[in-house]
C-alpha cells in the first residue's frame, strides 16, 4: 500500500476524484502522521482532526467536488478558522475562537479540502525562525536542531515532514518564502491584493499576503488557484482576473524557456550569501540557460535600502494594527481586580500577552509614528517605497522575471540569531524588495549546501503571477525536488 502522505496534491487529488482512496483514508494518514511525528517537529499548534474527518466524509458522499477536492491541508495560525483556535502563536489570544472564517478558509472548504490544523509560527508573524512562538519553536524536518524558517516555519515544516501535502502560509517580508527556502519545499507569495486579507490577524496591512506552502510548483499553482481572487470584504483586494497559474505551471513542466529573460540583480551581489548558497543558485542558472533562457544583468539601486525602509513601514502598520490587543475583546487579560483603572489592566495585559520581538515592533512602530519624527521615518519609508518600486518597474522593461537565491543563508542552529535582532531581519535582505512593491515571488527548492535545502527565487511584475510559475516549475523539471532524512 502507498504511503499516502508522500504523494502530492495533484497525485492525491487524481486519486480520491477516481474513489481509488477515499477522502477520509488521506485525511487519516495525514492525521496518524502528524501524530507520529508532531511531538519531535512541532508543526502545530492545534490539530482539528473531528472537523477535518467530517470535511472528507462530505466530499466521499460526493457533495463537494473540485480540482482539491478531499487534498488536506495546514493552516498558519495567524489566519481566523471559525470555531477553530486562532492565537497567531501570541499568548495574548490564547484560546480565542474566531467567530468567523477568512475568506481564504471559507475558499478552502468551498473547495473541499479537509483542514487538518493550525501550525505553529512567530509571534503574530514577526520573525524569521519560530523561535519567537510563546508556544516553542518548531523544528527543521532536515535537522532538528535547526530552525524551519519564519514567520511560516510550521506551515513549512509540515509539508516538509509529510504531515500535510500543503499548507497556507502569510508573506509580510518573507515569511512563505524563506521557510519554503531553508525546508527544501515550495512556497508563494502572490500579487498584494491577488489573495483576501480578509480574516488574516493583521500585521503590516499594506504588505500582509497570504499564499501557498507545497512540495512541488504545480500543487502550489492547484493552491493559488483556489484561494486567489476578487473579495469585496478586503479593500485592497484586485478586482481582476486570476492569471493562470497552474495551465503556467503545467506549461513550465515541458522545461522549454526559449526566449525567457531572467534578470539577476547587481546590486545583490555583494551581499554575504554563504558560498554554498551562491553556488547552488549559479548551477541553477546554468540549468535555466540550458532550457532556454537568457540571463541579463539589471540594476535596482534602491534595494539596499529595502530593509531598513521594511523595518518602518511594518512596525509602524504593526504598532496601530495591535492596538486592538488590550484585555478589553479578545483574549487575555491581566489583573482586572476590580481596584485597577482601565489603563493599568491594558497595561498589565499587553505586557504580559506580547512576547519581546512583538514589543520591539510596536516601540519601533510607535517611535517613528510618533509627531514630529512622521515625516523623517515613515514618511522617508514610503518615499524609499516608491523608488524601490520604479526599480522593480524599470527592470520589468528589460527583463520577464529576476531571480536571486531566496535567503542569504541556509537553516541556521536555534539561539545563534536571537541576540542580535538585525542578523535576525538578514534572512529577508532578498524577499522584502518584493513585498514593498506587491508583486509576487516564489521559492522553489534548488540545490543543497552543506545538506541543507537552499532556495531560488523567482520575482515576476504584479499580475504576472503565471509567468512566476512556469519559470519555477521549468527549474523543478531541471533539478528535481528534495527530500529530508526520514524522521
Ligand atoms: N521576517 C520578517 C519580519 O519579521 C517577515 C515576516 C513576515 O513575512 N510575516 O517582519
Amino acid at each position: 500500500m502507498t504511503d499516502l502522505t508522500r504523494l502530492n496534491a495533484a497525485s492525491l487529488a487524481d486519486l480520491i476524484a477516481t474513489k481509488q482512496v477515499s477522502a477520509v483514508e488521506v485525511a487519516t494518514a495525514h492525521l496518524d502522521r502528524i501524530a507520529a511525528v508532531d511531538d519531535r517537529v512541532h508543526a502545530f499548534l492545534h490539530v482539528s482532526r473531528a472537523e477535518a474527518l467530517a470535511a472528507a466524509e462530505r466530499v466521499d458522499r460526493g457533495e463537494v467536488t473540485g480540482p482539491l477536492a478531499g487534498v488536506p491541508i495546514a493552516v498558519k495560525d495567524v489566519v481566523a478558522t471559525e470555531g477553530i483556535p486562532t492565537t497567531a502563536a501570541s499568548k495574548i489570544l490564547e484560546g480565542w475562537k474566531p467567530p468567523y472564517d477568512a475568506t481564504i478558509v471559507a475558499r478552502l472548504k468551498a473547495a473541499g479540502m479537509p483542514i487538518l490544523g493550525k501550525t505553529n509560527m512567530d509571534e503574530f508573524a514577526m520573525g524569521s525562525s519560530t523561535e519567537y512562538s510563546a508556544y516553542g519553536p518548531t523544528k527543521n524536518p532536515w535537522d532538528l536542531g535547526r530552525i524551519p524558517g519564519g514567520s511560516g516555519g510550521g506551515s513549512s515544516a509540515a509539508i516538509a515532514a509529510y504531515e500535510a501535502p500543503l499548507a497556507i502560509g502569510t508573506d509580510t517580508g518573507g515569511s512563505i518564502r524563506q521557510p519554503g527556502a531553508v525546508t527544501g519545499t515550495v512556497g508563494a507569495k502572490p500579487t498584494y491584493g491577488g489573495t483576501s486579507r480578509y480574516g488574516l490577524i493583521a500585521f503590516s496591512s499594506s504588505l500582509d499576503t497570504p499564499g501557498p506552502c507545497a512540495r512541488t510548483v504545480e500543487d502550489a499553482a492547484l493552491l493559488h488557484a483556489v484561494i486567489a481572487g476578487h473579495d469585496p470584504r478586503d479593500s485592497t483586494s484586485i478586482n481582476q482576473s486570476v492569471p493562470d497559474v497552474v495551465a503556467a505551471a503545467r506549461l513550465g513542466k515541458n522545461g522549454d524557456l526559449t526566449g525567457v529573460k531572467l534578470g539577476i540583480v547587481k546590486e545583490f551581489a555583494g551581499d554575504g550569501s554563504e558560498p554554498g548558497v551562491t553556488a547552488a543558485f549559479r548551477e541553477s542558472l546554468d540549468a535555466l540557460v540550458k532550457l532556454g533562457a537568457e540571463i541579463v544583468e539589471v540594476s535596482c539601486p534602491h534595494f539596499e535600502y529595502a530593509l531598513p525602509a521594511y523595518y518602518l513601514i511594518a512596525p509602524s502598520e504593526a504598532s496601530s494594527n495591535l492596538a486592538r490587543f488590550d484585555g478589553v475583546r479578545y483574549g487575555l487579560r491581566t489583573g482586572d481586580d476590580g481596584n485597577r483603572s482601565l489603563e493599568e489592566v491594558m497595561s498589565l495585559t499587553r505586557d504580559e500577552g506580547f512576547g519581546p520581538e512583538v514589543k520591539r515592533r510596536i516601540i519601533l512602530g510607535t517611535y517613528a509614528l510618533s509627531s514630529g519624527y512622521y515625516d523623517a521615518y515613515y514618511g522617508q519609508a514610503q518615499k524609499v517605497r516608491t523608488l524601490i518600486t520604479r526599480d522593480f518597474q524599470s527592470a520589468f522593461e528589460q527583463v520577464d522575471v529576476l531571480v536571486s537565491p531566496t535567503t542569504p543563508f541556509t537553516a541556521f542552529p536555534f539561539g545563534s540569531r536571537t541576540s542580535d535582532p538585525y542578523q535576525m531581519y538578514l534572512a529577508d535582505l532578498f524577499t522584502i524588495p518584493t513585498n514593498l512593491y506587491g508583486g509576487p515571488a516564489i521559492s522553489v527548492p534548488c540545490g543543497l549546501s552543506e545538506g541543507l535545502p537552499v532556495g531560488f527565487q523567482i520575482m515576476a511584475p504584479t499580475m504576472a503571477d503565471d509567468r512566476m510559475y512556469r519559470v519555477a516549475a521549468a527549474l523543478e523539471s531541471a533539478v528535481g525536488t528534495l527530500t529530508p532524512p526520514a524522521l
